[in-house]
């Protein structure tokens, strides 16, 4: 046993490198993943799985299942672009089209990589006569940090058992630690308008609230846990320097290790506004655009990831593979400052045995909001080079070559190993979910997502 679904993946290794390759070619951005989810629910419909896509009041959702009865097992794939990071499969920065989007978050291969793993056990089941339901989830606009969270309002994931969530990076690991939680939201201010210099006495500026928020912001972050980050830019700072701004609107993030820290800052962010529109007479809206979870990692899932990965052999590089790698570390155009050219040596795409990392990290991640419905945990294989940062012109170019896909094939050979496991072990379900409660502590999920907010244009 164990071989069926590696030898499965295997053998439609190529059909899944050109799926991947297909959606790379066609990036699309959060909620306008029309292509990737259509490609992607045909792939799953001929590999027989049942296919439901736009369900949850997200049109481009998918939710895949193959098998009945428990337990049942999660898989979450994501597929969408991010603007602007159109780049060629080249050792120089090139945009494919100049402006359009690129899979500079290489969440081309994040789908498929789950795709694969879901046919993968599919076939071990059938083989092996293995009770069980698999669940493949497409989750659409994770880099806007709410996909997921729209379809835990319309009612997703409850159905899981346990889920798993693979993410494309520069090395083998299984992560622990915590990502952030977040909120993001817009403050729209209303003041009066007037001659900056003919009679200012008779404006109130809009765009002096906005500031006095930032000055309040500012001086908060001496009073909230360590944790806490807050970051914001000026959408609108009004028209000229002359005129008395009547508007003026800014946007927000706050992020910290806990959803509770999170709701807690933002509710003291909100009294900060408001405090700046009392001094300024100005009026203040509060538009709150949604917000996720922090990741809760699950160790005994983590430990079933961790094992099977060590399982299988690493990712093979050809000398094709480094030499483009060596080359995009030498471009050093990215200042990630994560690992510099000379401190990984001759090391220029992850070839060690997998890791556990417990450190925390300030990113965020809506697969948060699904590890506090289930049990969940995420992982990442090598798809890119060592010194590659996030969200970088390097990570497109690797997301379409054969370092993305090699890195992709391991990461779904992982977790049809894992979810092998638990299907050959089902006690691994009530031992995971009895950490779940225990992390929990009594909490129950508050979906982020308000029923006020409408999905995004
Ligand atoms: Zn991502």
């Amino acid at each position: 046993m164990d071989k069926i679904s590696t030898n499965y993946i295997d053998s439609k290794e190529n059909e899944l490198i050109e799926l991947a390759t297909k959606i790379w070619e066609h990036p699309e951005v959060g909620f306008h993943e029309v292509k990737a989810c259509e490609w992607t629910a045909e792939f799953l419909k001929k590999e027989g799985f049942d296919v439901e896509v736009g369900s949850f009041g997200v049109p481009t959702s998918i939710r895949a299942t193959f098998g009945s009865g428990k337990p049942v097992i999660g898989l979450l794939g994501e597929y969408d672009a991010l603007p602007g990071m159109s780049q060629k499969v080249s050792t120089k920065k090139e945009a494919v089209e100049d402006g359009a989007p690129g899979q500079a978050c290489q969440h081309n291969l994040l789908g498929v990589g789950h795709v694969g793993a879901a046919i993968g056990l599919k076939k071990e089941m059938e083989e092996n006569g293995l009770k069980g339901t698999i669940v493949f989830y497409g989750c659409p606009a994770e880099e806007t940090l709410t996909g997921k969270g729209f379809m835990a309002r319309g009612g997703a994931f409850k159905d899981l058992d346990v889920s798993f969530s693979w993410h494309p990076g520069t090395s083998n690991i299984v992560m622990r630690g915590t990502m952030t939680a977040m909120n993001t939201f817009k403050l729209h201010f209303k003041g009066i308008t007037a001659h900056a210099g003919g009679d200012p006495h008779n404006g109130r500026s809009a765009l002096d609230a906005v500031e006095l928020t930032n000055v309040g912001i500012n001086y908060l972050r001496e009073h909230v846990t360590d944790d806490v980050r807050m970051h914001y830019s000026i959408t609108n700072g009004g028209q000229a320097p002359n005129i008395v701004p009547d508007k003026a609107s800014a946007w927000y993030f706050v992020r910290a290790l806990s959803r509770e820290a999170v709701v807690d800052t933002y509710e003291r962010m909100i009294k900060v506004a408001k405090g700046a529109a009392m001094m300024t007479e100005t009026e203040v809206e509060v538009e709150y655009l949604g917000g996720c979870y922090n990741t809760l990692s699950n160790n005994v899932l983590g430990d079933l990831i961790f094992d099977a990965m060590n399982e299988l052999p690493v990712q093979n590089w050809s000398k094709e593979d480094i030499e483009f790698a060596k080359i995009l570390e030498e471009t050093k155009t990215n200042k990630s400052g994560v690992f510099e050219s000379g401190e990984v040596g001759e090391q220029y795409l992850y070839s060690e045995k997998p890791l556990n990392i417990y450190s925390d990290s300030f990113g965020s991640t809506d697969v948060g909001d699904v590890q506090h419905l289930v049990p969940g945990i995420m992982f990442m294989t090598a798809t890119a080079n060592i010194g590659a940062a996030g969200h970088s012109w390097n990570n497109t170019a690797c997301a379409g070559n054969s370092i993305g896909m090699k890195g992709m094939i391991f990461a779904a050979k992982s977790m049809a190993k894992a979810g092998l496991k638990i299907l050959e072990d089902p006690s691994l379900v009530d031992k995971a979910k009895s950490e779940f409660e225990k992390s929990m502590n009594g909490k129950t999920y508050i979906c982020p997502i308000t029923d006020d907010i409408k999905l995004p244009e």
